[in-house]
Order: C-alpha cells, then structure tokens, then sequence
C-alpha cells in the first residue's frame, strides 16, 4: 500500500483545481499527493459559466465572455449591461487539458482509480465524492444543454440570455438559458429548480426542441454537444474531521439560489493553499452564512410560490448590475444585500424565514 502527504478524493473540478494550485504554488515540491479519480478519460463534459467577480487561473480555458445580458418573462424582456464583471464560460475540455500537463510534470503527483491501493492512515484528505443519499425531497437545479449550429448566422453574440422564462412552467420553475459562442452556434440549455422526484420534467430532448423551432424560430441545426446534470440545492453535513476536509459541490461550494460553484471552488482552492502547510488547524473555507441564510428563504419562496418566481428574478435585476452580480456571486456588502432584499415582496419572504 502506498502513503502520501494528501490525498485528493475525485479529479473533478474541485480536485484538480485544488492540485493545480498546490502546484503552481510549488507546495509539492516536497510532499506528495495522489488523485483518486475513476473516469476512463478527461472530456468535455460540462460548460461552467460564471460573473468574473475575481481572478481565477483559468482564463486561457475561457470559451466566450459577455458584458451584456438579458431577461425574459412573460412580462417582457430586460436588458441589462454590466462592464465591471464579464460573464464567462469555461470550457471544462480545455481545462483539465491545462491541469493535467501542468501537474503530470511533477513526480510527486500520481493518480489512482480506486482508493484500495493507498494507505491513509497519515495523509490528509480532500474529499470531492458527494455522499450519495435518499436526496429526492431536495431540490435540485436540473438541466439539459445542447450546443447547436446552424447553417445561417441567427445569434446575436454580444448578449446572452441569462434566463427565458416564457415557457412551460409546469407549476415548478422553468427556464432556457442561451449562451451565444458565435453568431451560428450557441449552447441552449432547459433548467429546473425542483425536486427530482417527478420524472415529467425530463423531457428535456422534447424540451429543447419545441424551444429551439418555436421560440428561437430555427428549423435547420446541428447538435455539436451535449451535457446533462442535477446540481444540489442544499449541502451536505460539512463537519470537519482531524484528517479530511470536502471541497467542491461536497464540500458546500454551491451558492443556493443560482447553482454557481464554479468559482467558489476557486476561491476555496486558493484558501487551503494559503494554509496548507497548518491545514489541521484552519477553519473550513465557508462561502458566507448569511447567503446561507438569505438563500434557503429564497428557497423556501420558490417551493411555496414557484408562479411568482419569473417576476422575482426579474426585479431583483431591476437594481444595479453590479449589486446583483456582487450578490449573486457572494462578494456583495451589508448595503448591497439590503438593496437587493428591498427588491423583494417583503410580507412573501418574512412569512418564508419560518
Ligand atoms: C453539467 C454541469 C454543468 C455545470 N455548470 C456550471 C456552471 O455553469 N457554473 C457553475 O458555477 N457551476 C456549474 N456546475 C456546478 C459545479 O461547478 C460542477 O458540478 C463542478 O464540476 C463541481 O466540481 P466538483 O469537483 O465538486 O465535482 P465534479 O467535477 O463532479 O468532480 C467529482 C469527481 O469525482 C469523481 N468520482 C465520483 N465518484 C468517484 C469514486 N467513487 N471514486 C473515484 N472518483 C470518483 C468523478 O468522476 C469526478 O471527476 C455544473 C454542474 C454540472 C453537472
């Protein structure tokens, strides 16, 4: 059996965002660190997008970034503009391309596909895996995306569509989100914040279609890619033990009301790096637990009033976009957040604290 000083659990996002910057931060010089990760290969699998509110290491894997973007509901179209904070897409493709010639560099970095072949009696571990349980009375943010292309230029690239909510709601809430790469390929994705017990709701090939011919008004297209996922909506018990401390989605990065963990796995990343060396005795990377708390009203809001969302949304966009941005990427301060909260239908969200 072998033993090394860390032990990533999961070569995902987290876990290699973690070794990369271990890496880069030349803490591995003299430790040694083994990946546990099961995957046959490292693809293209997911498209992770997020409001650039700081620096991250990977810029060179952005696909496209947009400085304005636009809401629809029924109630009409919103456009808004916001130059202080790029949204950005990474093509997760080029990320661990990126990640795994840096790190394969070093000799003191070794991968495993199962955990049977490490001693870990001495190590300290980061755990990435999400404990698997009878989740299905969550809620969940679920979605299906397609990357198309199309014959003719159809899309406007300079302006993304945050979220079209002037579908089906199907008493939950519903929405499309189109991402426009170039002026003829876009990735179009449907998404649901609900529980995952309906199985109705994963008509999301049906979903796509009707959106894309109907809405979007285009009849000729290919699918170039796709990606499918179910991104929780509430954390798992996060309580730190002696050895282990979980990152990523298992390790509570996921911001509540929107699903955003891209870059909060980032920030944590650059944390335990700054504290690697008394990593035992650092306090667990938090993302603030007063958007903890903020979030789950929010989304006890959203399961007891799932009609009134698209409006709610809509508003909140209605303050400034730098606000909104600040707020939904957990960087805003006490009066930010209280511009956002005055946003909100206050009687709703006072009956929803209990
Ligand atoms: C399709 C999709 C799109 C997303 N888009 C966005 C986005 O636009 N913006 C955003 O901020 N967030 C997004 N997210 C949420 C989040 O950023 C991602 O889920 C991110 O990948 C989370 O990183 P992670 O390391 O926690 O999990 P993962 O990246 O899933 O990594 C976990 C790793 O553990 C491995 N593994 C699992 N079980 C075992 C086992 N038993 N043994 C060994 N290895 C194992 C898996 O193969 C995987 O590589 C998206 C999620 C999905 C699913």
């Amino acid at each position: 059996m072998k033993e090394f000083d860390f032990v990533i659990l999961g070569g995902g996002c987290a876990g290699l965002s973690l070794a990369y910057e271990l890496e880069i931060n030349k803490k591995l010089k003299d430790k040694t660190l083994a990946i546990v990760e099961n995957r046959d290969e490292y693809k293209r699998d997911k498209t992770w997008s997020f409001w650039k509110v700081t620096d991250h290491n990977f810029d060179d894997c952005v696909i496209k970034s947009w400085n304005n973007f636009s809401i629809n509901s029924k109630f009409g179209s919103h456009e808004i503009e916001n130059k202080d904070y790029p949204y950005q897409t990474v093509d997760s493709g080029l990320f661990y391309k990126k990640v795994l010639t840096q790190i394969k560099q070093n000799k003191n970095i070794q991968f495993f596909k199962t955990i049977d072949q490490l001693n870990l009696n001495n190590s300290f571990i980061f755990n990435s895996i999400a404990t698997k349980g009878n989740h299905e009375v969550n809620f969940w943010q679920h979605f299906k995306g397609i990357e198309i292309e199309t014959p003719k230029n159809i899309f406007d690239e300079e302006i993304f569509n945050l979220m079209d909510f002037d579908c089906d709601q199907r008493n939950n809430v519903h929405f499309f989100y189109t991402l426009p790469f170039a002026k003829n390929r876009a990735l179009i994705e449907t998404t649901w914040i609900s529980k995952m017990d309906d199985k109705s709701l994963n008509d999301y090939d049906f979903q796509l279609e009707k959106y894309i011919k109907e809405t979007l008004k285009i009849k000729n297209y290919k699918i170039n890619y796709q990606e499918e996922g179910a991104i929780p909506l509430f954390y798992p018990l996060n309580q730190k033990e002696n050895n282990k401390i979980n990152i990523g989605t298992a390790g509570g990065m996921t911001r509540l009301s929107t699903g955003y963990t891209f870059l909060n796995i980032q920030d944590q990343s650059k944390y335990i790096t700054n504290n690697i060396e008394k990593i035992q005795d650092t306090k667990i990377y938090h993302i603030g637990k007063k958007y903890t708390f903020l979030d789950n009203i929010f989304l006890n809001v959203l399961k007891n009033n799932p009609d009134r969302m698209p409006k709610i949304f809509l508003n909140m966009f209605k303050a400034s976009s730098k606000t909104v941005i600040k707020f939904l990427s957990n960087k805003s301060n006490i009066f930010e957040d209280l511009s956002i909260i005055l946003k909100m239908p206050k009687w709703l969200f006072i009956k929803n604290i209990f």
